[in-house]
């Protein structure tokens, strides 16, 4: 089972910001920002590239989450990204889709 499965589970702890029947949003281990928060959907797709017109819907659903999630850190004003990274190249670590909430500071581009 993939670590975040487990985290669905509650076999690995983790800093829980919102939960609901179908989605799971938590802190980022090694924060990039001083807000770094994951949103994933509890069912295990791996990445973006497996996103296709029956499970499309988790990648908006998940962009509502993050702006719910961003309201409620006080960085919706000031602003956030999110980024999905797919496959090695984007430095994909976990295997399972997830979206980056960041903000609390001025970004910068990373490539
Ligand atoms: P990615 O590179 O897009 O696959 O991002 C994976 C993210 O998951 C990284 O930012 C990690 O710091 C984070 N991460 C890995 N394990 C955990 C964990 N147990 N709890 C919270 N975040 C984690
Ligand atoms: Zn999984």
């Amino acid at each position: 089972m993939c670590i975040f499965c487990k985290i669905v589970n509650g076999d690995i702890p983790a800093d829980i910001v919102y939960e609901d029947e179908k989605y799971m949003a938590f802190k980022d281990i090694k924060p990039k920002a001083p807000i770094h928060i994951l949103i994933i959907p509890k069912e295990h797709i791996e990445k973006l590239a497996d996103i296709d017109d029956v499970s499309k819907n988790v990648i908006g659903d998940m962009a509502i989450i993050a702006n719910k999630v961003a309201k409620q850190l006080g960085i919706d004003k000031t602003g956030y990204r999110i980024v999905i990274n797919n496959g090695p190249d984007a430095g994909q670590e976990v295997y399972h889709i997830h979206m980056h909430l960041l903000g609390g500071k001025k970004l910068i581009f990373a490539s």
